[in-house]
């Protein structure tokens, strides 16, 4: 029985910056269990993207440990990191990132189907998604005929196809306004709620952070 989805210890990265080098994360420690939706609270360039990216298994140079589900996941090979990136995260971002030729249905298909699923089922998870998502009527829509929210609805259900076990989001509202920021924001809450996914939501904005179950803050590299 793994009591955690994500345990995060020592976490250390820095870049250099002309000739200079900047710790931005100086030892970060996290731990989220299973079903847990944690705000990762900080300001502009505090290091929200890159601890994000971290967990995400996107870059390598960290230090420090990363396990996910259970596994080690901070020195896989290129190999495992995409496995347990396709089997356990599932990832939205500020922008929504959908691929403008497909419709909504196959934008949310897609990473069903590379894990093997066949077209039909592929296509019953997406609508199921999308449906409880308030687009049962946009399935065939490409993201250029969809408003902002309706994109990014599509990205957290495409986000959500996977049944992953923890769910990284970057600032996911951030290009939207503040009225469809919130309605977008209640909907993804309550669809990750909904499916028992872990979440992690980087986000500067204070009041969304408090509709999530805790709140960490990331503060000169560290997390209060
Ligand atoms: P946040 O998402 O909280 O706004 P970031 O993680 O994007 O913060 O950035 C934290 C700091 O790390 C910033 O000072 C940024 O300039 C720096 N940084 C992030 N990525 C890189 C990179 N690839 N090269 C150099 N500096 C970087
Ligand atoms: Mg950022």
């Amino acid at each position: 029985m793994i009591d955690s989805v994500l345990d995060v210890a020592g976490l250390t990265r820095s870049f250099s910056q002309g000739g200079e080098t900047i710790e931005v994360l100086r030892g970060v420690n996290l731990h989220v269990g299973p079903g847990e939706i944690v705000a990762l609270l900080g300001p502009s360039g505090s290091g929200k993207s890159t601890l994000l990216q971290a967990v995400g298994l996107l870059e390598g140079g960290f230090g420090g440990s990363i396990k996910i589900d259970g596994e080690e996941a901070a020195r896989l090979d290129s190999d495992g990191r995409t496995r347990v990136r396709r089997d356990k995260l599932g990832f939205v971002y500020q922008f929504h990132h959908l691929l403008p030729d497909f419709n909504a249905s196959e934008n949310v298909e897609l990473p069903l189907l590379i894990r093997d699923a066949t077209r039909a089922q592929a296509k019953d998870r997406a609508g199921e998604l999308l449906t409880a998502l308030g687009l049962g009527h946009r399935l065939t829509h490409r993201p250029s005929q969809l408003s902002g929210g309706e994109q990014q609805r599509v990205a957290v259900a495409r986000a959500l196809a996977n049944r992953p076990a923890l769910v990284l989001a970057d600032e996911p509202t951030g290009n939207l306004d503040e009225a469809t920021a919130d309605v977008v924001l209640a909907e993804f809450l309550r669809l990750v709620r909904g499916e028992g996914s872990a979440a992690l939501i980087a986000t500067h904005n204070e009041r969304m952070a408090l509709k999530m179950d805790r709140v960490v803050r990331l503060h000169e590299g560290r997390l209060a």
